[in-house]
């Protein structure tokens, strides 16, 4: 008899606004100014989206150095240091910036806070590409990165009584809630982020999860290893009850072996990944099992951002 699999979808899950914004600007790049569009550093975190836009004409590298001058670069999502523009000025090039507007807001705010020259803490993953941007709004040793609980016990500030906190935009909910509950604890005058620097997308799809984390055997997030939120997604996933929570990139990363075990799998995918790549694995559980899906809807989300005016008009 065929084995009955129960798939809990988390909703929302996949694309958000920025992600979206910053595939449309490389696409509606290719169209305007022909391929190649040189984009620094992958536009979003997912193999899948990157070698679609390298298909259509864009070139991936990791530094400006690695373009010529005579064709455009694309600034990634996560947002790039100042002295990337100043490159990129210097050397007469042409460029769009896809950073996430609420990546940039982050920015704004680092630098606000500079200027009322207070001691910066960044709560967030060192080496990441959005924290490597974010440090480099401001002169070097103006903003201190925390990572952990332990970090927040053991800092040693300069200004006691003038510090105030920015976060990365995609990190957990609750680690970070701890993070600043720490240093609230031993800086109780410390300015706090106007609203919360985590992005609406990462609360949202986190608190999907955790909505059926508790009944799943085992949880999907759709992502690729070096996004932010994905991973926070399969951590999520495990605190708040999944049996085993995995961060697969497609369908062909399945070992079905381990579902003999499983009769309820959660779905989610990270905000960088296309929701195809969500519906491949439901269709692959459908010909494996007899198959239900239920969808639980935690909020309706409706952003949208506005794109580069240099590309408002391209239709592609
Ligand atoms: Fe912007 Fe959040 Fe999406 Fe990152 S995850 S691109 S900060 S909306």
């Amino acid at each position: 008899m065929t084995k009955r699999l129960s798939i809990l979808l988390a909703t929302p899950r996949g694309f958000c606004a920025g992600v979206d914004r910053a595939i449309q600007i490389v696409e509606k790049a290719i169209e305007k100014w022909k391929p190649p569009i040189y984009v620094r550093h992958e536009i979003v975190h997912n193999k899948h989206v990157v070698a679609d836009l390298q298909r259509k004409g864009a070139v991936f590298v990791e530094e400006l150095d690695d373009c010529p001058d005579d064709r455009p670069v694309i600034f990634s999502a996560h947002g790039v240091p100042k002295n990337v523009f100043k490159e990129a000025s210097r050397r007469n090039m042409m460029f769009v910036d896809a950073t996430c507007p609420l990546v940039v807001k982050v920015h704004v705010e680092a630098k606000r806070l500079f200027q009322e020259d207070k001691e910066i803490l960044l709560i967030g993953h060192a080496n990441h590409p959005e924290v490597v941007g974010t440090l480099g709004q401001l002169p070097d040793g103006a903003i201190h990165l925390i990572e952990t609980v332990k970090d927040a016990e053991n800092y040693l500030p300069e200004k006691q009584d003038n510090l105030a906190i920015v976060t990365q935009t995609t990190l957990s909910v609750d680690d970070t809630a701890l993070i600043i509950e720490t240093l609230k604890k031993r800086f109780p005058s410390i300015t706090l982020p106007h609203k919360e620097d985590i992005c609406y997308a990462t609360t949202n799809r986190q608190a999907a999860v955790k909505s059926i984390a508790a009944r799943t055997d085992l949880f999907f997030v759709l992502g690729t290893e070096n996004s932010s939120n994905s991973q926070r997604l399969a951590e999520v996933a495990k605190k708040a009850g999944a049996r085993e929570a995995l961060l697969i990139n497609d369908v062909t990363h399945i070992e079905w072996e381990s579902f003999k075990t499983v009769n309820t799998l959660g779905l989610t995918a990270g905000a960088s990944a296309p929701e195809s790549l969500l519906q491949e694995v439901i269709e692959e559980c459908k010909s494996r099992f007899l198959v239900t899906v239920e969808e639980s809807e935690t909020i309706i989300e409706n952003m949208t951002f506005k794109l580069p005016h240099s590309l408002e008009s391209v239709v592609s």
